[in-house]
């Protein structure tokens, strides 16, 4: 089921405020600033919650606009979509209704580091977002700018503490308070484009940045420590000037997987979907590159650029003699652009010309639009709490790249999570965490907050631990039921289904779990399944499907009466099976830590020659802190779960 049909985007325009003499109240609970992303899932969680939430951005027809790739997904990415969709969030659905290339990355490896993962049309991602918004109980939409915070000078009893009671808007004669304000305003905090050797305030093209009232409550009044973070786009292609005979057809997934839980297939059919196509740098590419240098302020100023969105300046700067990638990526279904992936760079707009048509498939294409660099402020993350809220500040939460993070799925998960406590503290409910065992963004988060970046912060699967737990496939079953019992931000109609789900699947694994035959009868049953076993065990259905080539149908078609109710779940079946042993296994690792709470660690160890694998990251926050126990160890930030099992295991094993 495809959920809703965007309904057109200027009947949506009409529909919200333009002007804050429009709106009917001027006190909210929660009030979130930027439409990105972040902003746009922070603003609907937050309503899903209960408060009465007002988001406030720039422009209404950039809400949901996709700055740089038109793409969603990918290896660590997609399970940030798919869990943002668990918790009922828009992006999964947004992207199954945008879609117009899917395919699933890693598939070489085990299903738990696939990477949902699609190529998206701009204007239908940007008007299904807006209409998601629009339909949203308790949530109104204006147009604005926000100037600055309202906050309270610290408390004398607790120095240092604000609070924060509203915004003030750029224009604006009445302040509109609430008691959580959720900041995302992206790479617009003192934002500045380059292009060439051109310099302008902006916030992305055509953007003004956010205005310096803003960057100066959060750095001199709230004395918040901020950096400078810096990110590029490509120029975007005319399609019909490509030759795209002479790049290598890349073509989407027969079947497009969609990310939704709610979602059985995707708006594009299989056969409308669009192709990519794969070409590479030449070493004329290169030469452009060099003489181009002295023109190009951006890369002047920091010749590494950000490490997972390159620009190919950089790309050329730091491995010489290379070809590179770079992927020709359709824009949208009736777009004439072409979006090359792999090409962001600041060059003066002539220059970067010349080096497209430095590349065969290019060699008379023409830029629609120039590339782009911008730099901007991003706020310290260790600065926050697990809950993304200020820790001097009550009532303020960040979320996105104002964070220190690169990327909508990053920003999109952190906006729903922001937006989720933002709701809570206005209601005067507790706030709520997600842990890194149970979800890539309670991994995301953790990071963030316990060690903060000193680059873009980009996710990916190597990020978490419990990964092989943590699987795309099983988002639902992890975050749903958690989402609606205790954080609240997830529908009944949703979990309805997820609890159906949930009951099938425990059912389907209790049937083929009570299937237990000797393997001399499973070889009679499977007579073409080569099994390695040469004595005659037992085995259960569960473990037969461990088998590569054992296939849920299989058991079945041999078993129909006890399996063929659950043949719906059938791939998901085969994954839990196959992970089965492996997530047992980390399921023990966590309850040990859980038990082991109170073990005493020695005052006298010395963290830097200890014998085990941790990193030295770790190894300083425990020296640091020395904490007296495995469980004060397992609570301090940036302290992985896998770093207190090899400490348990330490400790046990000299005490
Ligand atoms: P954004 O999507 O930037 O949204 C911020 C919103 O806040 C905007 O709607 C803005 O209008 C609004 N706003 C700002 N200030 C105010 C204010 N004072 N009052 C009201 N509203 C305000 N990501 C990648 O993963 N790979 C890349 O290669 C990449 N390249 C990029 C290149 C460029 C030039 C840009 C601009 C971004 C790039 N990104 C890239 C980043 C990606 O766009 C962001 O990670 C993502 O959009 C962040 O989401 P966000 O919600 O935090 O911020």
């Amino acid at each position: 089921m495809l959920t809703k049909k965007p309904p057109l985007l200027q009947s949506f325009l009409s529909l919200v405020s333009r002007h804050a003499s429009h709106l009917t109240r001027q006190q909210y609970d929660v009030i979130v600033v930027g439409g990105g992303h972040a902003g746009t899932e922070a603003a609907a969680a937050a309503a899903r919650v209960g408060a009465e939430t007002l988001l406030v951005t720039q422009k209404i027809n950039t809400i949901g606009a996709l700055s740089c790739n038109p793409s969603l997904g990918g290896i660590g990415k997609g399970q940030l979509v798919k869990e943002v969709d668990a918790l009922d969030g828009l992006c999964g659905r947004a992207g199954d209704w945008a879609g117009i290339h899917f395919s699933i990355l890693n598939r070489r490896k085990g299903p738990a580091v696939w990477g949902p993962r699609a190529q998206l049309d701009r204007q239908r991602y940007r008007e299904f977002i807006q209409s998601e918004l629009l339909s949203t109980p308790r949530l109104t939409v204006l147009e604005g700018s926000v100037e600055e915070l309202l906050v309270t000078e610290p408390n004398p009893e607790e120095p240092g503490h604000h609070r924060v009671t509203g915004i003030h808007l750029v224009n604006g004669i009445h302040p509109l308070s609430a008691r959580s304000v959720v900041l995302t305003t992206g790479t617009f905090l003192s934002g500045s484009l380059f292009v060439g050797q051109t310099t302008s305030p902006g916030g992305r093209i055509g953007d003004a940045p956010s205005s310096a009232g803003l960057s100066y409550t959060l750095k001199e009044r709230l004395g918040l420590r901020t950096g400078r973070l810096r990110t590029g786009t490509p120029p975007r292609i005319v399609k019909d000037s490509v030759d795209l005979d002479l790049a290598q057809l890349h073509p989407p997934d027969s079947h497009p997987t969609p990310f939704s839980f709610l979602n059985t297939h995707t708006r594009c059919k299989p056969e409308e979907q669009l192709p990519c196509y794969l070409t590479s740098t030449t070493p004329a590419v290169e030469r452009v590159v060099r003489e181009s240098l002295h023109l190009n302020c951006h890369i002047q100023q920091d010749t590494k650029g950000p490490r997972y969105c390159p620009s190919i300046e950089s790309r050329v700067l730091r491995f010489p003699g290379r070809r590179h990638q770079v992927w020709l990526e359709p824009e949208g279904v009736t777009s004439d652009l072409l979006y090359p992936q792999g090409l962001s760079m600041t060059m003066p707009p002539d220059m970067q010309l010349r080096l497209i048509r430095e590349i065969p498939a290019m060699h008379r294409a023409e830029i629609h639009t120039p590339g782009y660099g911008v730099q901007y402020d991003f706020v310290c993350p260790t600065q926050l709490s697990p809950a993304l809220q200020v820790k001097s500040t009550q009532g303020l939460f960040l979320a996105g790249q104002i964070n220190g993070t690169t990327g909508y799925e990053e920003a999109a998960a952190q906006g729903l999570w922001a937006g989720v406590n933002a709701a809570r503290w206005a209601l005067s409910m507790p706030q709520v965490a997600l842990s890194r065992t149970e979800s890539y963004i309670g991994v995301l988060i953790d990071d963030l907050v316990g060690r903060g970046v000193t680059e873009p912060y980009r996710m990916f699967t190597s990020r978490a631990e419990y990964r092989t737990s943590l699987r795309p496939d099983n988002a639902d079953r992890r975050l749903t039921m958690k989402g609606f019992e205790e954080v609240g931000c997830v529908s009944s109609l949703r979990y309805q289904e997820a609890v159906r789900v949930r009951d099938s699947l425990q059912d389907a694994l209790a049937a083929l779990q009570a299937l237990v035959l000797s393997t001399n009868r499973w070889r009679k049953k499977l007579p073409d399944i080569p099994m390695s076993e040469n004595k005659n065990t037992t085995l259960t259905g569960v473990d037969m499907l461990q088998y590569s080539d054992v296939s849920f149908e299989m058991l079945a078609s041999v078993f129909p009466e006890c399996l063929s109710p659950y043949t719906e779940f059938s791939q998901r079946l085969k994954i839990e099976a196959v992970y089965k042993p492996h997530c047992d296994l980390q399921k023990k690792e966590i309850e040990r830590i859980q038990k082991e709470e109170n073990m005493s660690l020695p005052q006298d160890i010395d963290y830097f020659s200890l014998p085990v694998s941790l990193s030295r990251e770790v190894r300083e926050i425990l020296d640091r802190v020395r904490p007296t126990t495995l469980g004060a160890a397992t609570r301090l930030q940036g302290i992985t779960p896998a770093a207190v099992v090899n400490l348990l295991c330490y400790v046990r094993h000299t005490g």
